[in-house]
């Protein structure tokens, strides 16, 4: 899993690396105090893509009016393929030097691997000649490991390969504190690009980690904020979407129109005895391309079991909602995914359309939603 860039900075500073002093932000009536507080700031987009630079996502403004100006044609606006939720403004640093480290996994050797570019930055791939590299025993904390990186780090000094503007102390104790970091968090990379030296020494610039997938069982806090994570895109699309949604924690994917008809479901769902897994209003007169969305939607939540459509049609019509579940029921064949059971509740205008397209495709439809909902919740006890 790949942490945010302020995620990444937050950990670094827990172990004494220096980063620049920050604010992270999600709308731009935060931006102007922080702005003014740091003077010139630099304003960078919190995607999880990488070369963000020359996407023109980091950004250095010089007074407080112009972060405000780069802060709104950066957020909420794609970059990269992602929507920006969040910006980090930083106070700018006067940069004498960019240096690349890392501490990362030799896959090859199966060995834990430390890096050193003299020059980083956003050109950092063009340096790869003038990286260099120690392999490291094991995985494990151990006096040898931190003596070899402190041996790799004099030898650099000594042979002056390393800006001699740069405290050895330091760059060990940054090149240290990095180690240590990748073993408590089960890191399979840990880069600072770039490490700037400025007047007051060394400072992370940008900060990279990636922790290993497999070790999620044992990193909780990581794996709280993944799962927040997921929660919060899974809203952020909903709501670019055009309906409203929110993640529960159960199996029955509820989906209908008007808030007030999900509310009641929801509520049946559980005196069923059933667990709902998500809130999803598609509100009045939905087209059936909006039910297919809401239906591919639905179906992203992880253990997922069944889906529960419930609507009573009024301006929305029950033959529009069942011209949707058949588009949607299609396209999964032709991709030969596997479809998920589906219970169908339609009442109101249209509904005897409604019901006569879908039951082409095999699907009973229920005109009452106690039924309904019985029948889901069953479903989801099912063995599967
Ligand atoms: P990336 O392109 O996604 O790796 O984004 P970075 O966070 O590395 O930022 C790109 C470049 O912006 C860096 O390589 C720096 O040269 C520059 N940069 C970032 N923060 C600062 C800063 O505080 N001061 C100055 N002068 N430059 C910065
Ligand atoms: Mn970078």
């Amino acid at each position: 899993m790949k942490l945010y860039e302020f995620e990444a900075k937050g950990i670094l500073r827990e172990f004494g690396v220096a980063v620049p002093r920050s604010k992270l932000v999600s709308s731009v009536d935060e931006v102007f105090s922080v702005a003014k507080e740091f003077g010139s700031c630099v304003v960078k987009a919190q995607v999880l893509a990488g070369g963000r630079g020359k996407a023109g996502a980091v950004r250095s403004a010089l007074t407080p009016e112009e972060t405000v100006k780069i802060a709104e044609k950066l957020l909420k606006k794609e970059v990269l393929g992602e929507i920006v939720e969040k910006l980090l403004l930083e106070e700018k640093i006067d940069i004498l030097n960019e240096l690349y480290v890392a501490v990362t996994v030799d896959t090859f050797q199966r060995k834990p691997l430390i890096l050193i570019g003299l020059k980083g930055g956003v050109d950092v791939e063009a340096f790869a000649s003038e990286v260099f590299k120690l392999s490291l025993e094991s995985w494990s904390e151990n006096k040898h490991s931190s003596k070899k990186i402190e041996e790799f780090v004099e030898t650099l000094f000594q042979k002056t390969l390393i800006d001699p503007r740069v405290a050895m102390e330091e760059f060990k104790k940054t090149l240290l504190s990095m180690w240590e970091l990748a073993l408590k968090y089960d890191c399979e990379l840990v880069e600072i690009n770039p490490l700037a030296l400025s007047e007051k020494g060394l400072v992370a610039l940008d900060a990279k980690i990636l922790v290993d997938d497999n070790a999620l069982f044992r990193q909780t806090k990581i794996r709280k904020q993944a799962q927040k994570r997921a929660r919060e895109i899974l809203e952020a699309e909903a709501e670019k979407a055009g309906f409203s949604f929110v993640l529960l924690q159960g199996d029955i994917g509820v989906i209908g129109n008007g808030a007030g008809l999900v509310m009641g479901t929801l509520d049946l769902v559980k005196d069923m005895g059933g667990n709902p897994a998500c809130f999803v209003d598609i509100g009045g007169g939905a087209s059936p391309d909006q039910v297919k969305k809401a239906l591919e939607f639905v179906s992203r939540i992880s253990g997922l079991k069944v889906i529960l459509v419930n609507v009573f049609g009024g301006i929305t019509r029950c033959d529009e909602i069942a011209e949707g579940i058949v588009e949607w029921l299609q396209e999964l064949k032709s991709q030969e995914k596997p479809i998920l059971p589906l219970v169908c509740r339609l009442t109101g205008t249209k509904e005897k359309e409604g019901q006569k397209i879908l039951k082409k495709t095999g699907i009973e439809v229920e005109t009452n939603t106690e039924k309904a909902v019985i029948k889901a919740t069953k479903l989801s006890k099912k063995e599967m």
